[in-house]
């Protein structure tokens, strides 16, 4: 028997590396949601699409075609775009972009009909109360700010990236405020979902927390 697994839960929480390896795991698929996201920011900003017209970005997202390869990586059109979707420019469009109504509905039908089957595993920020309401398994996770500063301003080093903390700080900061607050779809945790506070957990305890989760849902199923 198999689940559909909804993770939701701030920026740079650590949301897509558990979902990934919990994927692995469960021998499930993975679906980055905020890549699609991503990636309409990237289309839009190389294709000089006015990112103020919601319109002209509904028809970008209609005529595109989103696909995840078997490293669970992002296909743009058939191009895999998963290394040029992640600079500050694209993150600040993206949350621009994921304030539109349209766009989101948009995203959301490809989504759903992307999992429209059991054994998946998708995470975001809407996914447990809009993409996959029904999902048996919901997590809400999270990280303090400090945290989560701490691990991007590692994966910028090791990228080779210059880049200080306090810039960090502020950025994840501002996307939190952004993700939360914004009018459609904000940033929220289900009555039903479980808290997982990544702050002080490796992913190895992350993803065997949400793991045994799961393993004793399929078993409560199949009573
Ligand atoms: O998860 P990630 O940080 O890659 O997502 C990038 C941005 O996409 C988020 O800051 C958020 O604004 C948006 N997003 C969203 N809904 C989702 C996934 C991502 O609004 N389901």
């Amino acid at each position: 028997m198999k689940l559909n697994i909804a993770i939701d839960g701030p920026s740079a929480s650590g949301k897509s590396t558990i979902a990934k390896a919990l994927a692995k795991r469960l021998n499930y698929t993975h679906l980055d949601t905020g890549a699609m996201y991503r990636a309409c920011a990237y289309k839009a900003l190389k294709n000089g699409i006015n990112t103020d017209i919601e319109d002209d970005l509904v028809k970008m997202v209609n005529s595109s075609h989103f696909a995840f390869d078997d490293l669970g990586q992002i296909l743009l059109d058939g191009v895999n775009i998963s290394s040029d979707i992640r600079s500050k420019e694209i993150d600040l469009l993206t949350s621009k972009i994921a304030r539109y109504a349209q766009v989101r509905a948009s995203l959301v039908k490809i989504q759903q009909f992307m999992a429209k089957n059991k054994g998946y595993i998708l995470d975001g920020r809407d996914i447990g109360t809009v993409v996959l309401p029904d999902a048996e398994v919901k997590i809400f996770q999270t990280a303090s700010i400090e945290s989560r500063a701490k691990r991007r301003l590692l994966d910028y080093q090791n990228k080779g990236i210059k880049i200080d903390y306090q810039t960090i700080y502020n950025e994840i900061e501002l996307r939190d405020y952004q993700d939360q607050n914004r009018e459609h779809s904000p940033l929220r945790k289900t009555d039903n979902a479980f808290v997982l506070d990544t702050s002080n957990l490796s992913i190895n305890e992350s993803v065997d927390i949400v793991y045994d989760l799961v393993i004793k849902k399929i078993n409560e199923g199949s009573d």
